[in-house]
């Protein structure tokens, strides 16, 4: 009996062992798994997350668009003195079968127009219709062919208001105005305006683009089709409106504003007014001007381009013949053009270049002033002086804070009017830089004036008058990427 209580006994706690251990195998605290060394992964759980509470995770918010930073640019305007038709002139872009084509007038400043986004050129003689016969001194009447050159060439403003603008009387600036405006519409033509005083419409230029608008009573702009131009155009306060011209460049809008102090009479007929803008006054009775008063109407068109534009660009067509020094009425009058808000003063008319140079009006306004731009053709024989001229050069840099010249980069280049003689004829213009003394000896000027022209003669009046302003070819090149100057499209050189 006592062998049976200890098997009882040892059964017991055997029960009781087994009992434990499927209480154990149940509960999973012992695996029999042989691989329970491995991981799987299906069954690896983070207890941390098992123990967090629940959370419903907001959606990450969408990162706020970085603002697209403000893209800078650069904005450049070029422009050339008188374009001068004298019958050398014309006799230059005759061909043998009668035609005529002036395209080589603006081969030498190419690459120049094709840099800049302003173009401007003084047309100092009208182009009255070949109808009426081509002439010269002392009423110019000068091809049409020499428009269509203009526009080919690029430039997009065109100064009409010269002392020959009614060579041809006010049917021929009319005519010299529609002719323009009828076949080259993306052209600004300022200073002088048509039958129809809407002339000078607002240009918008973006890349190669360019659209005319009309500016309404209340200010804003619409478009308008060109070919509607003269016949339909519809604008309010449009005298005002028409004296300023607006070019709108890559979102920056541009005035161009053109006066002349005279018409080569003492009088200004009243038949010329609403035609002709004038920069000086006249006796409302007698109609005689005053060459000595500024017109207050410049100022005021000023004050009011001032109110449209970011830029104000005033082109007075005055001075006195072959000096090469501002008269006091230029002087002052850029000083009070400056302080109305001209920004840029391109002066025309003296057949020689003035100095250029930079004004502070009292009341701290600044302005650029080239005083005189010289001619940029002629057949003139008077003086070396009159062979040499200016290409004003201007450069603007465009930031979110707006638009700022830069000083640096702007000034004035230097070139040479070559015409040749024997027949007397225009041949190129080239960069004073470019010019050597063996074309300055074979220049015309020696059969047609007598006169022997060096090159260290050009050279010195180009120091003499325009000195610390001048601009080198490189030094307008390095205001541009490599690849724009290496894609520079070149001209053709100059001919015979
Ligand atoms: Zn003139």
């Amino acid at each position: 009996m006592k062998k049976n209580k200890y098997l009882l006994v040892i059964l017991a706690i055997l029960a009781i062992i087994a009992i434990i251990f499927v209480v154990l195998l149940a509960s999973g605290k012992i695996n029999l798994n042989k691989n329970n060394g491995d991981k799987d992964p299906v069954s690896v759980v983070d207890t941390n997350q098992i123990n967090d509470p629940i959370v419903v995770e907001e959606p990450e918010p969408e990162p706020e668009p970085e603002p697209e930073p403000f893209q800078e640019y650069d904005i450049h305007i070029m422009a050339v003195g008188d374009n001068l038709f004298h019958t050398g002139v014309i006799n230059g872009g005759k061909n043998a079968d009668g035609t005529m084509d002036y395209n080589f007038e603006f081969y030498g400043i190419s690459e120049f127009l094709q840099l800049s986004n302003i173009k401007i050129i003084n047309q100092e003689t009208p182009m009255a219709g070949n109808e009426l016969g081509l002439s010269s001194y002392p009423t110019f009447n000068t091809p049409t062919e020499v428009g269509d050159a203009i526009a080919n060439a690029g430039f997009n403003v065109v100064l009409g208001a010269t002392n020959h603008a009614t060579d041809k009387g006010v049917n021929g600036l009319i005519n010299f105005y529609n002719y323009f405006n009828l076949n080259y519409p993306e052209i600004l033509m300022v200073g002088i305006h048509g039958e129809n005083i809407l002339s000078t419409l607002p240009i918008t230029v973006e890349g190669d683009e360019a659209v005319k608008y009309v500016i309404e009573s209340d200010g804003t702009a619409s478009d308008i089709d060109p070919e509607e131009l003269i016949d339909s155009v519809v604008l309010n306060d449009a005298y005002d409106y028409s004296r300023i011209g607006l070019l709108n460049i890559e979102g920056i809008t541009f005035a161009v504003l053109n006066y002349t102090y005279g018409n080569n009479t003492e009088i200004y007929p009243s038949s010329q007014e609403g035609h002709l803008d004038l920069l000086t006054t006249y006796d409302p009775n007698s109609r005689y001007i005053n060459f000595t008063e500024l017109n207050p109407q410049v100022i005021d068109d000023i004050k009011l381009a001032e109110t449209i534009a970011d830029v104000t660009i005033v082109c007075p067509h005055w001075g006195v013949e072959y000096t090469t020094t501002p008269t006091q009425y230029q002087v002052q009058w850029a000083k009070d053009m400056t302080a109305a808000g001209a920004d840029v003063i391109i002066g025309c008319h003296p057949h020689v270049v003035e100095p250029v140079e930079w004004i502070t009006a009292d009341n701290g306004n600044e302005s650029i002033c080239y005083y005189s731009l010289g001619n940029y053709v002629s057949t003139q024989n008077q003086a070396a002086l009159n062979l040499l001229e200016a290409m004003a050069w201007v450069s603007f840099h465009v930031t979110e804070n707006g638009v700022q010249i830069v000083r640096e980069d702007t000034g004035v280049v230097p070139l040479v009017n070559h015409y040749l003689f024997n027949p007397l004829r225009y041949r190129y213009t080239y960069l004073l830089e470019d010019y050597t003394e063996e074309l300055a000896v074979s220049h015309g000027i020696l059969g047609w004036g007598g006169i022997q022209l060096h090159l260290d003669k050009l050279q010195s009046l180009s120091n003499e008058v325009l000195g610390g302003m001048v601009l080198s070819r490189e030094q307008i090149y390095s205001q541009f990427d490599d690849e724009i100057i290496n894609n520079l499209v070149p001209a053709p050189a100059a001919g015979n």
